[in-house]
């Protein structure tokens, strides 16, 4: 394969041929001073099969900074509505960001280019069409780390950066960031047509979807409701996911849940460090409506209202029984990472009881999540192995000593062997997470123009389950100042 170009990107805009009801056309608006490369994911290049020496060129920077077009590139502003904490909102849509175009690449994969950032668009309310570069950082890095950790996300391909003033709570600058999904359709987007009586955008939607992004469904007679089940799969699947490593979506508003079941819209998230089933990681969530231990209800809730918009394509006792699914799908795949996290391999009727009494402690000693889950893998079963450095974490070590005899007879159980164990183990307990307190360190160098806390991260969170020899230090739990970084959804 000879890598493209920006120029020869092959793109094939799918969006862009659907009925303009759908988007409103509209170019990027330049910043007033040059945009410059912070950095390119050379992953993410790949995927375009984009030569990655184009990084290089400042027409990348132009391009993916909103000051120039390639050939091939049909800018538009999707449209979509939704529910923000509970209330429907009538019409949101694109208002800072703007999909450049579809690239197909030679394996067949599309891939959005939806550049973030990139100024004011017809959906824009009373935003500035902007984001800065605080908020293009914490999107970039956590779309790679999540993608590194094994969960679904759109990616990111490159954060470009701007002298030009943005206004949020102080003066900051302006940036951009390419996301990359094959699709941005949002539960929001079939909101916004169901609530509109605009029954057969819906379906012209709803069909679209299906042809592009599932297109094993396409024939059969069921299709919408065997659509929505799949939705409902992806979802349960993915919030399982993020409760297992421990992180949490700040915003789970339906116009920020993926229709393709990927982690989306990274404004205010996290990582927890101690372990705190209520964790709030959004500070302007004052009622906590989107705590850690309420994403799956809310993963639930979102789902009910993505139902309500296919009542007029399929029959509503099936799109119910597709729901109904949805706990029971959370539960089996959130306790099967949790096995695996265990280090266990055969299923047991009492191993939840296991865990939850591991899971009890921690909250009392208020345990780092990650750290302990990755030293669980240096456990030693053997007769008499008193394990101090994991009993240490706990206020109350005979309670540990207490559940260690019970982990240690359930291994027994299974011959299980501690070396080969600890390798399993270490391929799903993550050792380096994007906490906050390294991305805030990026952010802050980043603001004076040193890049090279962004690239460390990148590099380092692309594999977060390997050892990374002189990296120690971001594996450590945060210092006192880093625990309580506020982050809120002015972005
Ligand atoms: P978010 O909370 O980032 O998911 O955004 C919710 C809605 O507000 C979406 O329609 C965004 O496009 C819009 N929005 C957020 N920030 C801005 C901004 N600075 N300018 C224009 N629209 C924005
Ligand atoms: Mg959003």
């Amino acid at each position: 394969m000879t890598p493209h170009s920006l120029e020869t990107l092959a793109f094939d805009n799918s969006y862009a041929r659907l009925p303009e009801v759908f988007y409103a056309k509209v170019n990027p608006t330049p910043f007033a001073t040059p945009p410059s490369l912070i950095s390119a994911n050379r992953a993410a290049m790949e995927l375009l099969d984009l030569d990655p020496s184009e990084a290089m060129r400042p027409e990348f920077a132009g391009v993916f900074g909103g000051s120039l077009l390639v050939p091939g590139m049909e800018p538009l502003a999707m449209l979509y509505s939704g529910h923000q904490f509970g209330v429907y909102v009538p019409q949101l849509g694109d208002g800072r960001a703007i999909l450049l175009g579809e690239v197909k690449n030679e394996r067949g994969e599309r891939w959005d280019l939806h550049l973030k950032g990139a100024g004011m668009t017809p959906f824009s309310r009373d935003g500035d069409g902007r984001s800065v570069l605080r908020s293009a950082i914490r999107e970039y890095l956590c779309c790679e780390a999540m993608h590194g950790l094994g969960i679904p996300t759109t990616r990111a391909l490159c954060l470009i950066g701007s002298d030009d003033k943005v206004y949020r709570e102080q003066i900051e600058t302006g940036a951009t960031i390419v996301r990359m999904a094959p699709s941005h359709v949002r539960f929001g987007t079939f909101e916004i047509f169901y609530y509109r009586k605009q029954h057969e955008h819906l379906q012209r939607l709803a069909d679209y979807v299906i042809e592009m992004h599932f297109p094993h469904l396409a024939q059969a007679p069921d299709k919408y409701v065997r659509f929505f089940a799949e939705v409902v799969e992806r979802t349960a699947k993915l919030i399982a996911q993020w409760q297992a490593v421990g992180w949490s979506h700040g915003v789970l508003n339906t116009d920020n849940m993926s229709i393709l079941g990927l982690t989306l819209d990274y404004g205010p998230y996290g990582f927890m460090d101690d372990y705190d089933p209520g964790f709030i990681c959004n500070h302007s969530d004052y009622n906590g409506r989107y705590a850690f231990n309420q994403q799956p209800y809310i993963g639930l809730w979102n789902l009910s209202c993505l139902a309500q918009t296919l009542l007029p394509l399929a029959p509503k006792e099936e799109l119910k029984a597709a729901l109904d699914g949805y706990q029971t799908t959370v539960d089996r795949h959130y306790h099967d990472h949790m096995r695996s996290k265990l280090g266990l391999v055969a299923e047991r009727a009492d191993d939840e009881a296991l865990l939850q009494e591991l899971k009890s402690l921690m909250v009392g000693s208020r345990v780092d999540y990650t750290i302990f889950w990755r030293e669980l893998g240096t456990f030693s079963s053997g007769p008499g192995a008193s394990n101090e450095r994991l009993r240490e974490h706990f206020l109350n070590p005979e309670r540990f000593d207490a559940w260690a005899l019970q982990y240690r007879d359930r291994l027994q159980s299974e011959q299980s062997r501690d070396e080969e164990r600890r390798v399993r183990m270490d391929r799903v307990n993550p050792k380096y997470i994007l906490r906050n307190y390294l991305a805030q360190g990026a952010i802050e160098k980043a603001q004076q123009k040193d890049y090279s806390e962004v690239e460390r991260l990148l590099t380092l969170l692309q594999q977060p389950y390997v050892e990374q020899p002189g990296m120690e230090a971001y594996a450590a739990a945060p210092p006192n100042w880093g625990k309580h970084i506020s982050v809120s959804c002015s972005s």
